[in-house]
């Protein structure tokens, strides 16, 4: 395929960085000085956004974007489909002698209103007051995207009801932040800071993914149509010689990645570290971390710009969780940490006494968080794709559970059982007057099976599905934490010695809550027993989770933090089952195309010839061998009629769950219990056969194909 003409020595990277984004640095230059900090404070949340700013900056955005090339501008949202949507305009206006100026008003800037009532709303609109509107928001800098259809200027937004009702997966995201602000600036307040302002979470997610060959991609109705492949026999070789895990880069996706790297930087989108991944052909990028809303929003065009890039080099990206059977899937590590508005990271042990209270102040508050809202978590991670990762034969189990290291467990350990642990200096502990040991970075700090891990001053968060938004999981760990946060500022507000009450916290709730701390293997059959002793909740699949969504406690908590009122909940219950039932439905009815004019058709032309060759052979001598091809073409029959009988089976099934009229979730747990399970049954047989008829016969790509071919 054709090599990238990018040429970093030509176009040195700071030359081309941020190019394509109305970032800080443009907007410093090109505001007029007043405007400039007034936007500033809008963006702290400091004041609202009035027409009078939203006008100059719409026409400073215009001027900028339109120097660039741009001929339109589109509100850019994320509906819950989980994917993003757009509706393009353009900036002309015609004059009355026929020609035209190019226009963009304040107004077009905050609000915009797509015709959307075709996006899931889970009832919270009804069709005839379907419309719903985009607002402006001011913290992810609006960008310009190329592409054929030319320059577009991209303004970030969230999706609302005209009620005020959150449509999309941006706006709770924002709320659960305003929330974690809330509650951590009363906390750090308690502890004697004055001098932060503002308390963020940081969000820096690292995205696995696959890139196949697209003409083989194309070949495959299953990968075209769900995302992932529904058969294939294990190839002889998988990921077993662990030599693709690290390894060097080939040519053909190093140029790729290159191509990748630069759409991003001119985007402002700070690609940082890319490597090869366990499973053959699948890759990983990492991006620096950033606020949650922007780097959510950053992930959803990373996701997309790999997809675009891939098929300019004649590959296809596959971002589903699993693709193929019998190797590693793909997830998101979600790196989150609090930061403040004036540098401190919250999470970080620091090398202070009062940094050192305040780190194991805010641990705790997580750990709490995770413990109570673990099946939450679980449930933020849920989607059709995950099922086959979750639980599932590999890494990381449905079960929540925490990893802090041993040394930080050590001293937790002892702090709780009132020990003594020795300070930095020597001497013993005392929380907020002497230091902490250090905590080394050993070896166990690496524990890759965790799926909840203190990785030195952030968690890393690791059964995010790597196909979709990060808005979910974060949204729940923001609103979680924020709940804890809360608990611990009552305590602090009141409390006459804010130090002895920080010890005291940190004692009892790591006493209350260690059953979550999980340091071993996470893949190991006793911790499932293990923690199934401990309580820990292990929800088997997506359908299960989604039923935490409108159990009182969850209504509670983020009715309690506003992050959604009792409708939202319910509406995105009822949104993430039909989805489901939507997806397994979809996976069923290609399995049973692919079934029906693939590879039944092909088994049986296989099986003519084979049986063919034995009765000529019988005709020609009857002392030939033929037992042995005899007993193959048996098997091949059995095998064959096997298809063809579960596969009935399943088109019934399939039939049944069509008309199914009980409540949804009654229908989503018939799909997972019946269709799902049914659907393994008939690629059971169908990759049997596929280990039997000739690789020329064969009706679409192998694995080998897909997994070694690049
Ligand atoms: P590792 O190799 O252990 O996964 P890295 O240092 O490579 O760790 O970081 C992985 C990701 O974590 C990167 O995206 C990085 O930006 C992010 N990260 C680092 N610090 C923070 C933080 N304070 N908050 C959120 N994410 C962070
Ligand atoms: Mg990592």
């Amino acid at each position: 395929m054709s090599k990238s003409a990018i040429d970093f020595a030509s176009t040195p990277v700071p030359s081309i960085y941020g190019i394509n984004s109305f970032n800080d640095s443009v907007m410093r230059e090109r505001l007029p000085k007043g405007i400039y900090r007034e936007l500033k404070r809008v963006q702290q949340g400091e004041t609202e956004l009035t027409l009078e700013v939203a006008e100059v900056v719409a026409a400073a955005m215009r001027d900028w974007a339109i120097e660039r090339g741009a001929t339109h501008f589109t509100h850019w949202f994320q509906p819950l489909t989980g994917l993003t949507a757009e509706k393009h305009d353009s900036f002309i206006s015609p004059t009355a002698d026929g020609r035209v100026i190019m226009e963009f008003s304040g107004k077009e800037l905050i609000k915009g209103e797509p015709d959307a009532s075709s996006f899931p709303s889970g009832g919270l609109r009804s069709t005839f007051e379907a419309r719903g509107y985009t607002a402006w928001d001011v913290n992810t800098p609006a960008f310009l995207k190329e592409d054929q259809t030319g320059v577009t200027l991209y303004i970030p937004t969230a999706f609302v009801s005209y009620t005020g009702e959150a449509l999309d997966k941006k706006v709770p995201l924002l709320r659960s932040m305003e929330a974690l602000n809330k509650q951590a600036l009363r906390v750090l307040r308690a502890l004697g800071n004055t001098s932060s302002k503002r308390v963020i979470p940081t969000l820096g997610p690292e995205q696995e993914y696959f890139l196949v060959e697209k003409a083989l991609f194309d070949k495959r109705l299953d990968l075209m149509l769900t995302g992932r492949t529904l058969f294939g026999a294990m190839p002889p070789k998988g990921q077993e010689m662990e030599d693709h895990y690290f390894g060097y880069i080939k040519e053909r996706i190093a140029d790729f990645m290159r191509e990748l790297n630069y759409e991003l930087w001119k985007l402002g989108i700070s690609a940082k570290t890319q490597h090869n991944e366990v499973a053959p052909n699948q890759f990983e990028l990492a991006t620096i971390f950033t606020a949650s809303s922007v780097a959510c929003d950053w992930n959803q065009l990373v996701m997309e710009t790999m997809k675009r890039v891939a098929s300019r080099h004649g590959l296809a990206a596959l971002l589903h969780e699993k693709p193929f059977a019998g190797v590693n899937g793909s997830g998101k590590h979600n790196n989150w940490s609090i930061g403040t508005d004036d540098g401190i990271n919250l999470l970080d042990p620091g090398d202070s006494p009062h940094q050192n209270a305040q780190f194991l102040l805010f641990c705790m508050a997580v750990l709490k968080a995770v413990d109570t809202y673990a099946a939450l978590l679980r449930m933020s991670c849920a989607n059709s794709g995950n099922d086959h990762r979750l639980g599932a034969n590999e890494a990381p189990p449905a079960i929540v559970s925490v990893f802090l290291g041993d040394s930080l467990t050590e001293i937790l350990e002892k702090l709780a059982s009132g020990k003594p642990v020795e300070a930095r200096n020597g001497g013993n502990l005392e929380i907020g007057v002497t230091t902490l040991p250090r905590l080394p970075k050993d070896l166990t700090d690496r524990n890759r099976t965790s799926p909840f891990a203190f990785t030195g001053n952030k968690f890393e968060f690791r059964m995010v599905p790597s196909s979709e938004s990060v808005a979910g999981p974060n949204v729940v760990l923001n609103t979680a934490v924020a709940e804890v946060l809360s608990q611990f500022a009552e305590r602090l507000e009141s409390a006459t010695d804010p130090t002895r009450e920080v010890e005291k916290i940190v004692k009892e709730t790591y006493q209350a809550h260690k059953r979550i701390v999980f340091n071993g293997n996470n893949y190991a059959p006793e911790w499932i027993k293990e923690a199934e002793k401990r309580g820990l909740p292990n929800i088997p699949n997506t359908v299960e989770a989604l039923t935490e969504i409108v159990k009182p406690y969850c209504i509670d908590l983020f009715v309690k933090h506003k992050v959604f009122t009792k409708q939202e909940l319910e509406s995105r219950y009822t949104i993430y089952l039909e989805r489901y039932i939507k997806q397994i439905n979809i996976e069923a009815r290609t399995m049973i195309n692919m079934v029906n004019k693939q590879i039944y058709p092909a088994v049986l032309s296989f099986i003519k010839d084979t049986a063919d060759t034995i009765s000529q052979l019988k005709n020609i001598s009857a002392s030939y061998p033929l037992g042995v091809h005899e007993a193959f073409l048996k098997t091949l029959v059995e095998e064959a009629a096997a298809l063809k009988e579960k596969t009935h089976e399943l088109e019934s099934l399939v039939e049944e769950g069509g008309e199914h009229d009980s409540d949804i979730l009654s229908h989503a747990r018939f799909m997972r219990n019946k269709v799902f399970a049914a659907m393994g049954e008939v690629r059971k047989h169908a990759d049997k056969l596929e280990t039997m008829v000739s690789k020329d016969r064969w009706p679409f790509p192998s694995y080998a194909d897909l997994l070694f071919r690049l």
